[in-house]
Order: C-alpha cells, then sequence, then structure tokens
C-alpha cells in the first residue's frame, strides 16, 4: 500500500533508538521527529537514513488515515516495549 499523504505518523509514534537528523540519539516514542515540517512531510527525506527507508507502510500498521497510522504504530510500540 502507499503512504497516507500526508501523514508522519512512523516519524512519531515509535521509539528509534538510531540517529536521525538533527536527532543523533533518535526519539522516544510519541515524540515528533524534528524533521517533520508542519503538515507531516520529512524535509531530509532525500537524506533521510536507513531506519526511515526500511519502514513500508501496512494495512496492520497505517489502517486506512492518519489517525489509524499514530494508534496502531502505538499500540504496536507499547505491545513490543520490553
Ligand atoms: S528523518 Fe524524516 S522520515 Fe525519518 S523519522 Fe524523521 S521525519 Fe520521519
Amino acid at each position: 500500500m502507499k503512504c497516507h499523504d500526508p501523514c508522519g505518523a512512523c516519524c512519531i509514534a515509535p521509539e528509534i533508538t538510531s540517529a536521525l537528523p538533527n536527532m543523533p540519539d533518535g526519539k522516544p516514542a510519541g515524540i515528533r521527529c524534528v524533521n517533520l515540517d508542519s503538515e507531516n512531510r520529512c524535509m531530509e527525506y532525500e537524506k533521510r537514513p536507513k531506519v526511515c527507508r526500511e519502514f513500508n507502510p501496512t494495512e496492520y500498521t497505517c489502517g486506512d488515515s492518519f489517525e489509524d497510522a499514530l494508534r496502531l504504530i502505538s499500540e504496536l510500540e507499547a505491545a513490543t516495549k520490553s
């Protein structure tokens, strides 16, 4: 499936432990990546790191909307947190 556009839920909901542009320590779950613009598009899209490039949208993670994606990814994050 294609990403919702705009979305950015995968740049907000999950914890990212790898370095991101302008966030060298990654980011906690539920915190916006600083590289998202006001429309939730990545301002570093061409330079986004491997961790971002490897996320593929699925119905399981993204549902039918940004709101679905934020909820589903947050639920997965909580369920897999050790
Ligand atoms: S660098 Fe871009 S694609 Fe990666 S989490 Fe941040 S906004 Fe999203």
